[in-house]
């Protein structure tokens, strides 16, 4: 028998204060913290575990598959996905969203180059050097943008390549959207008729279909597919994500497996149940109106925390219609509480559903009182 040793029970509650204390002020990272899904806690006495592909039956039948046939349903709509020819699955998180739409990618072009700008996650070169794919990597503009310019230049230079493009949908360190629509119009002009273009939307992508005026990122405005996280804007207390492609792409890597009595249509064998649950949730909790509200508010705290920033002598900024906010490099000691991300002398604060207007002041207040004793 399992004897609870009290030592067991001191260090869970001394862990668990010790995340609460972490949580608490951080305005560095995409994350939101804002959910409650307590309603879920039966589902953790169960080996849930959607193995294979998601709309395929499995002989294993613990598990969610109809909740996230339902969460990829959601994604594809708001995604605008061509009609029946949408597939996708809740992955591990943006990252492995990326490797398997990157994956298809060269599935279809094997002797294509792969083309992104300087300002990408670090996980996708680590995902090209994994699949052995060719790449170059252009030049950013100084809001973190594709330099198209770069872009066209370069392709131009390797035209007998298919061509392959991760397209940022907001960049992590200032959220910056390549624009679609450009990135087009240069494969147009250069006459490259085999191209794949995938959205990296991690963070954004939960949010920017509901903006007006919204945003060129999505199927119809043409992307080949879209990898988000979930437990950024949406929030879940498993790191999560959703890649959505076409399935006239996914159909030429699928391969029937007979041990699992599905189709090995995805990265991993063993894949998350409970993770499609979070996401389908929060789906039902906030319904498009409460996603709309999540991202006016982070906007409206986004826009205020710029002001006030620009107020107090600090010159901030963000890129139009976006949740991030940039500013220098601020002390240690500031950027160690708040756990802010910096890159080459710049840093940010995240404006997540969670933060409000009076921990922005607190943010600012303690900036300005280490401005009058330095
Ligand atoms: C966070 C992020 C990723 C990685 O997503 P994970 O969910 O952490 O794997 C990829 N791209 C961008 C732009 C991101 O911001």
């Amino acid at each position: 028998m399992l004897t609870v040793d009290k030592s067991i029970h001191e260090r869970l509650a001394e862990l668990l204060e010790e995340i609460g204390d972490s949580t608490r002020d951080f305005l560095g990272y995409p994350v939101s913290k804002d959910f409650n899904y307590n309603d879920l806690y039966p589902f953790f006495n169960y080996p849930l575990n959607n193995l294979g592909d998601p709309f395929s039956d499995s002989t294993y039948r613990v598990g969610t598959r109809k909740i996230e046939q339902e969460v990829v349903a959601f994604f594809a709509k708001l995604f605008r996905a061509p009609f029946n020819n949408w597939w996708g699955y809740v992955t591990n998180g943006g990252s492995e969203g990326n490797l398997y739409a990157l994956y298809l990618a060269r599935e279809l072009y094997p002797n294509a180059m792969v083309y992104f700008s300087e300002s990408t996650h670090y996980s996708v070169q680590k995902n090209l050097q994994l699949l052995g794919m060719q790449y170059i990597t252009i030049r950013s503009k100084e809001n973190g943008e594709m330099d198209y310019d770069d872009l066209e230049h370069t392709i131009q230079l390797h035209r007998q390549h298919p061509v392959i493009i991760l397209a940022n949908i907001g960049t992590t360190m200032t959220e910056a959207r390549d624009h679609v629509p450009s990135i087009k119009q240069i494969l147009k002009k250069l006459a490259i008729r085999q191209h794949y273009i995938h959205a990296d939307a991690a963070l954004s992508g939960s949010y920017i279909a509901f903006l007006q005026p919204k945003p060129a990122f999505d199927f119809e405005d043409g992307i080949d597919s879209i990898a988000i996280s979930g437990h950024k804007f949406i929030g879940s207390p498993v790191p999560c994500g959703v890649v959505v492609v076409k399935k006239s792409n996914r159909d030429r890597i699928a391969r029937s497996v007979s041990y699992i009595g599905s189709m090995d249509t995805t990265i991993t064998g063993s894949r998350n149940g409970h993770s499609p649950l979070f996401l389908w949730y929060a789906i039902q909790k906030l319904g498009e109106e409460g996603f709309r509200d999540r991202a006016f508010h982070s906007l409206k705290v986004a826009d205020y925390t710029r002001e006030q920033l620009n107020l107090s002598g600090i010159p901030a900024w963000s890129n139009p219609q976006c949740i991030t906010v940039v500013f220098p490099e601020v002390s240690k000691v500031i950027s160690e509480k708040y756990q802010l991300a910096s890159e080459s002398g710049m840093t940010h604060i995240i404006c997540m559903p969670n933060v409000s207007l009076q921990q922005v002041d607190q943010f600012i207040a303690e900036i300005k009182s280490e401005m009058v004793t330095v």
